[in-house]
């Protein structure tokens, strides 16, 4: 079956997935040219089986909240494709998650968690619930109602999630305790765990680190470096925090970062104090961006906006899906902007990507220049397997070399007769192969 059919009969299956279809169609426009030099796979329909998840697991979440009402959420565990591995990828709380959300998220997992060299298969899950402005007694509730179902479909050779947006280091905390209650066992079952029971170092840092790799790996195929350019954050989680750290480390000033409330605008950087600063407001008192405007006067906040209009060198959208569309892309590359990299999954509309494409800036794909985290979530299990623990420098210098070798295979994949690399192409090209080639070994299953 043709790429463009498998995406129609997608769509008649699928009614009302939008993103799902979005990433699919993305990735099989690209690997179409190097499918069909493979009569096999045609044979052994292998892209429909690639696209459709091998397990979709829904269920009812309830829980009390502190004024003794019972609430109601949904939970989703998609498994998407286990052949490199075990499924492996994060867990997302907000209430925008839905089923199409996490299909696409863990379809997009598949080829990244290929592309890190480990082995890990692809997975997604989460909830419509939204840990905004609820109590830490809230929080565990939910935590523990939902680990209460998804247990029975996980374990260390089946399946580990982690984190993602609105899952940090407290819940993923609370989801551990409660599988090591129902299930008697205290096993390397969740990634991004606290350091006293079995996280990894550097596994906070991992994916804003690695996106700044990437992203300093990109600019080197044009002979330049991150020292004194100016970066459009979004986002102020987990991957703009540490992305914004490793800037720093580099040289970079970050102007801007945000929260879905609308962005702030620093026209004297964000520096390492101001980054305290978020860190504290983010993760401890849970507050909002905004407030950063009023601690630092200079800096102006822009409620309800994103941050892509501002002029900059550098872009790299860290909050959510679809959040660069194409008059955002326009005016970067109006404003000089040289390089794209996406700490998010899927931040950018597949028109904008055009635009980028089209004015042969750096731009790379969140599979690529955001694989770090699940890179060293995959140390992780390692770690866990072995019962040690490595150091920081030990850990960074593998997250490092990760980086470094997702690069080169999308230089190796992407890079087109005119010396521009198309790291979407090289990207998806590179992931699909691996996990390919393995589906074709294990026959039809
Ligand atoms: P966090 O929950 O720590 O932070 C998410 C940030 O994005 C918050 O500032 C949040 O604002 C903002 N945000 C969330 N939804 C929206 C929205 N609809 N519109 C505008 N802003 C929004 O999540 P992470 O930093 O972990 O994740 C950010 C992105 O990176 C996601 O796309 C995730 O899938 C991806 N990613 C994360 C990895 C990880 O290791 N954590 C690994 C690879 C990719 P608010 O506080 O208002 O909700």
């Amino acid at each position: 079956m043709k790429a463009t059919e498998v995406v129609e009969k997608l769509k008649t299956r699928f009614p009302g997935e939008p993103e799902y279809i979005q990433a699919v169609s993305q990735v099989l426009g690209t690997i179409e040219d190097e499918y069909n030099k493979h009569p096999e796979f045609e044979k052994a329909n292998l892209i429909e089986r690639l696209c459709i998840p091998d397990r979709v697991i829904e269920f009812r979440v309830s829980w009390v909240d502190d004024k003794g009402n019972v609430q109601t959420n949904m939970g989703y565990r998609i498994q998407h494709n286990n052949a490199i591995g075990p499924y492996k990828g994060g867990i997302r709380y907000h209430k925008s998650v839905n089923l199409s959300i996490l299909k696409f998220l863990a379809f997009e997992q598949t080829f990244k968690n290929s592309l890190t060299t480990l082995p890990m298969g692809g997975a997604k899950g989460g909830s419509d619930f939204s840990p905004r402005g609820k109590s830490d007694a809230e929080v565990m509730r939910f935590c523990q109602a939902f680990m209460s179902e998804l247990y029975r479909h996980i374990g260390p050779d089946e399946d580990v999630p982690a984190g993602d947006i609105g899952v940090g280091g407290r819940e993923v905390g609370y989801m551990f305790g409660m599988y090591k209650k129902l299930t008697h066992q205290f096993q390397g079952i969740l990634t991004g765990k606290g350091q006293e029971f079995g996280g990894s170092l550097i596994r906070p840092e991992a994916t804003g680190y690695g996106n700044v790799y990437f992203l300093e790996n990109m600019l080197k195929t044009r002979g330049d470096n991150l020292k004194g350019k100016t970066v459009l954050v979004s986002g102020a989680g987990n991957v703009a925090q540490y992305t914004i750290e490793k800037l720093l480390q580099l040289g970079a000033k970050p102007l801007t970062c945000s929260d879905s409330d609308g962005y702030i605008y620093d026209p004297d950087g964000i520096d390492e104090k101001k980054l305290a600063y978020i860190m504290e407001l983010k993760n401890v008192e849970r507050g909002r961006i905004k407030e950063y405007a009023e601690e630092y006067p200079n800096a102006v906040y822009h409620e309800g906006e994103k941050p892509w209009f501002e002029k900059a060198d550098i872009a790299t959208p860290c909050a959510t899906q679809n959040e660069i569309n194409e008059e955002a892309a326009k005016a970067l590359v109006a404003n000089g902007v040289i390089a794209v990299s996406e700490g998010a999954n899927m931040p950018t509309v597949p028109a904008a990507i055009k635009v980028f494409q089209d004015a042969k800036i750096l731009y790379c794909p969140g599979k690529a220049s955001n694989a770090g985290g699940v890179a060293v979530s995959g140390l992780e299990m390692t770690q866990n397997s072995e019962r040690l623990k490595w150091s920081r420098e030990q850990v960074d210098e593998k997250l490092h070399a990760i980086m470094n070798d997702i690069h080169e295979n999308c230089v190796k994949y992407g890079t087109q007769p005119d010396g521009y690399i198309n790291y979407v192409k090289g990207a998806n090209v590179a992931g699909f192969l691996k996990v390919a080639k393995a589906m074709m070994a294990q026959g039809i299953v």
